[in-house]
């Protein structure tokens, strides 16, 4: 991979992990919201702000996974070891990386961690 591609998906990988970020501190501020809702003492009031904290814990959880994800992948670019494949340290196919600069396997190794 020459010095053009990697700095084309470390801008995306930049931007992808931004727009993580923004969700989460999204999501931690209307987490502070449900719990001012919560002291109201109505008891649906009560019981919807704890299906919405599940919803928020969910969500978080799905935006941080992606988060470390994708700073790996930043963390790979810095080490020089960007668009190898994980397992198997085989040069990535091109068309994977474009569709997720985060990808860590391999077509072949990802077909294979998928199998049953
Ligand atoms: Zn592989």
């Amino acid at each position: 991979m020459n010095d053009a591609e990697q700095t084309l998906y470390r801008t995306r990988l930049t931007a992808d992990l931004s727009r993580q970020l923004d969700s989460i501190a999204g999501l931690l501020g209307a987490a502070g919201k449900v719990a001012a809702d919560v002291s109201s003492d109505m008891r649906q009031a009560r019981m919807d702000a704890m299906a919405q904290q599940v919803n928020t814990r969910d969500q978080l959880e799905k935006f941080n996974l992606r988060r470390r994800k994708v700073e790996a992948a930043l963390a790979r670019i810095d080490a020089g070891s960007y668009g190898l494949c994980c397992e198997c340290r085989a040069t990535m196919e091109g068309e994977r990386l474009d569709s997720d600069p985060a990808e860590v396997f391999c077509q072949e190794c990802a077909d294979e961690r998928e199998a049953p």
